[in-house]
């Protein structure tokens, strides 16, 4: 089957926000072995939406349409495809009363967002988890439709729910896909994919979809084995193979960030870890905290961005940090002595310390991407890491953080292996 993903909307076209929800569809529909051929954005305008329908029908026979159905005057999607395919819109009576109750009896509300509770007569209604506006997907003249809400969220639940029920129907498998992802850590997407290369190219069942996922990589496992446990062996053995392959690197068996397994581990542990920070700026402290329980988990942190703070509050000599010949500060050797004397004033377990250049522009003469991640152990020992990170600053922040977590997580596993 070949798909478009139309994604409607006028920000879209103007730059305010990212089509992420293309992204999303497209990863999702790989690990369906559905082929996406192309995508679309069309802004809010109806004779603009119904030529891009045109176009598509021309070239696939799945149109998956995201945006669109919410109660404004701007939100055509529905009414476009209803009066292309010389339908009428219905009320969906379920989503209405949900609409009523939600919006709790304010009836200038309810009369606007009842346009939410519209379905094309004849669709399947896709019911809506996190919101108000109902989905639809229908067959008409051997062309499929869908359509689901422009919010992520609501967009993300009503794919992975009803929306994938009904093609997995519509792909004539009554068995329902069983999926898992894999969270990797400390390796790129392309230097992950070179590892499994020989199984990605020889998968079948469960397929294996590998996609990028904010500094880290993860893989989705898919198969569509007949019942729980004969799924579970499936990609049980598929897990394994992988694990022979890159299991250094892989962290969880679940969908959750690094920061997530980290904070587990040190609460299980019942250790603490604190951190010093120079050019994440307290990035690798805000991922920690964003995990709930990271309280039992973390000491602290310092940001001590010029040498001024360096100095002030780790104690790092003035003659580390400057002068001719001086290692300056950014080199393993700040780094280092950045973890070691965080560890001390935290009383803390573990340390982590960043230094390096965010970009754009050098500095100390040294490149955009250089960055040195230090970790420090109470009664052990402080390793260095050299990195050499590329996508600009943000995201050379976001990897050193990631990295100095996947540092920490790796000695902590290796200590687990020892006991
Ligand atoms: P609403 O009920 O919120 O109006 P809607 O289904 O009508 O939902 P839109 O009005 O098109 O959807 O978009 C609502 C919001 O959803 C946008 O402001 C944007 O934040 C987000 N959004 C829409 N389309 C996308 C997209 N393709 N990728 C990422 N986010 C999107
Ligand atoms: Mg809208």
């Amino acid at each position: 089957m070949k798909a478009e993903i139309i994604a409607v909307g006028t920000e879209l076209l103007l730059g305010q926000i990212v089509n992420t929800n293309a992204q999303y569809l497209s990863q999702r529909l790989a690990a369906l072995g559905i082929d996406v051929y192309f995508q679309t954005v069309v802004g809010d305008n109806a004779g603009r939406i119904r030529s891009a329908i045109e176009t598509a029908r021309s070239r696939a026979d799945l149109l998956i349409f995201t945006g669109g159905l919410g109660p404004t005057q701007d939100d055509l999607t529905k009414d476009v495809l209803a009066e292309y395919l010389g339908r009428k819109l219905v009320i969906h009576e379920p989503s209405l009363r949900k609409i009523e109750e939600r919006l709790a009896g304010n009836l200038i509300r309810i009369e606007s967002n009842r346009r939410q509770a519209l379905m094309i007569e004849g669709s399947e209604p896709l019911p809506n988890e996190k919101g108000m506006a109902v989905g639809n997907a229908l067959t008409a003249d051997g062309t499929h439709y869908i359509l689901l809400p422009g919010p992520p969220v609501e967009m993300q639940a009503m794919f992975d729910g009803p929306a994938t029920r009904w093609l997995l129907r519509l792909l004539g498998e009554s068995r329902p896909l069983h999926s898992l992802t894999l969270r990797f850590a400390g390796i790129g997407e392309s230097a992950l994919e070179h590892l499994l290369i020989d199984l990605i190219r020889g998968q079948t069942d469960p397929t294996i979809a590998p996609y990028a996922k904010e500094g880290e990589v993860a893989i989705r496992l898919s198969t569509k084995a007949a019942d729980e446990a004969e799924a579970a062996a499936k990609l049980e053995e598929t897990v394994r193979a992988i694990e022979r392959l890159a299991g250094r690197y892989l962290y969880a068996k679940e969908d959750v960030p690094l920061e997530e397994t980290v904070v587990g581990m040190l609460r299980a542990s019942g250790r603490t870890a604190a951190t010093a920070e120079s050019c994440t700026g307290g990035l690798i402290a805000e991922l920690i905290t964003s995990v709930p329980g990271s309280s039992e988990a973390f000491a602290g942190g310092f940001v001590v961005y010029t040498n001024v703070m360096k100095r002030e509050l780790l104690g790092l000599p003035a003659e580390l940090l400057e002068g001719p010949g001086a290692p300056g500060a950014i080199s393993g050797e700040t780094a280092a002595l950045m973890a070691e004397r965080t560890l001390e004033r935290c009383g803390a377990d573990y340390a982590l310390a960043t230094t390096g250049v965010a970009g754009p522009s050098p500095a100390e003469g040294k490149p955009p991407g250089l960055v040195y991640v230090a970790l420090a152990e109470r009664g052990g020992r402080t390793d260095v890491h050299e990195l050499k990170l590329s996508g600009g600053r943000d995201g050379v922040r976001l990897r050193a953080a990631k990295h100095a977590l996947y540092r920490l997580w790796e000695r902590m596993k290796e200590s687990m292996t020892n006991f």
